[in-house]
């Protein structure tokens, strides 16, 4: 029976040639292709400076690290996201406040940021759900005026653009963070890059992702010189990663050109199927379309959908459990059911179809038919 999973890489001969030429060289980490990639990626966005790491997870760490986040801060994020979102605000034992999304967008609601600010309060960590941009400059305008430091969780959203400009641009926060996973815009295995606009927070992020290690003195002390300013990680990447990565940024046109393609195509025809509703690009969004998340009308049959869509070969998710209800965040800070009421229901409704840029016409259409079918039956 034909299978199709919600999400799949885009790996062709130019990538696998990409990588073998670095296996067969001399640096296979902490080589040049590293900064090769960083160079790519930074220009790709408009933005000034980019460091690539080991995950996203790991690069959301570094953010939260430059940014000094420490025991008493508090930093906004939304509960609709994947747990790194907010884990990484725990790693430097600051607390994950959550501010409630629109229902629309799903984005974090800057009216409810505004709610949850506080004198502990650092930064704001906006998500781009689905690769859709959150609401940028009314996120900045608080950060500016509450003096906050601003890291978009942009995981989701390679080759988005919000007003214009390029997400990764850093037009309107400190630092933007990517992930590469293979479920992501582009794949290096897994990876993960910051980009910014400030040198400082630059020379910072290189540092943390080798140990807190920086070269200076050894004119004084001697060419072996180094020294340890900062508790750093080994959150390096490898240079054959690298080489998948630009290998990778050489499509990303095509693969987001793909995907809203398919997007438009779903619009088109979910649009008349009655009992879910279809999801929406606010006009100021170029939305790099990670993934395509419909809503069920009645949630009572989410479940049973989602088994049937399962059994009838549709690769269906579900993105996300609200980062709170999880078992740690409610036994360790004790938050409670009903804090954020407008991602509760969308969790409760939400089902994620197949999305990925080798769908071919005929997987679309499979996709499409079996959905009717299968909301037809209950
Ligand atoms: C994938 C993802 C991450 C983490 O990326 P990894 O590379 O898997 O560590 C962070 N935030 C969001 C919203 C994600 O979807």
């Amino acid at each position: 029976m034909k299978k199709i999973p919600y999400t799949h890489q885009y790996i062709d001969k130019s990538d696998i040639k990409a990588v073998a030429e670095v296996l067969k060289s001399d640096w296979i980490t902490q080589g040049p292709m590293i900064k090769k990639f960083e160079e790519r990626l930074a220009s790709y966005c408009n933005a000034k400076y980019a460091v690539a790491v080991s995950n996203g997870t790991a690069a959301l760490h570094l953010t939260c690290l430059a940014a000094g986040i420490t025991k008493g801060d508090e930093v906004i994020t939304s509960p609709l996201t994947f747990l790194a979102s907010a884990n990484c605000i725990l790693y430097c034992s600051g607390k994950p406040v959550f501010a409630d999304i629109q229902q629309d967008s799903v984005n974090i609601d800057p009216k409810e940021v505004k709610k949850k600010i506080n004198k502990n309060t650092k930064a704001i960590i906006p998500v781009h759900f689905a690769g859709q941009p959150a609401d940028m400059e009314e996120i900045n305008r608080l950060a500016k005026r509450y003096g906050l430091l601003v890291v978009e969780d942009a995981a989701h959203a390679l080759g988005a653009e919000y007003k214009g400009s390029k997400i990764g641009s850093g037009k309107y926060s400190d630092m933007t963070v990517f992930s590469f996973h293979p479920a992501k815009s582009i794949t290096t295995g897994e990876g993960g890059a910051i980009l910014t606009n400030r040198k400082d927070l630059y020379e910072k992020l290189l540092s943390l992702r080798n140990h807190g290690i920086i070269r200076k003195n050894v004119k004084l002390f001697g060419p072996w010189y180094y020294q340890m300013q900062y508790l750093g990680f080994n959150y390096r990447i490898t240079d054959f990663q690298c080489a998948l990565g630009i290998s990778q940024l050489n499509k990303i046109d095509s693969f987001i050109k793909r995907r809203r393609e398919i997007v438009s195509i779903y619009n088109k025809e979910l649009s008349g199927i009655s009992g879910i509703t279809l999801p929406v690009e606010r006009p100021y969004a170029k939305s790099s379309w990670h993934i395509y998340c419909i809503r069920l009308k009645a949630h009572s049959r989410r479940k049973d959908v989602f088994e049937k869509l399962q059994k009838a070969g549709i690769g269906v998710q579900v993105h996300y459990i609200p980062v709170y209800w999880h078992p740690y965040y409610k036994n360790t800070w004790g938050y409670k059911r009903g804090l954020c009421p407008m991602a509760e229901d969308y969790y409760k409704r939400v089902l994620t179809i197949p999305l990925f840029p080798k769908m071919t016409s005929l997987d679309i259409s499979f996709v499409i038919r079996t959905i009717r079918k299968v909301m037809e039956s209950i």
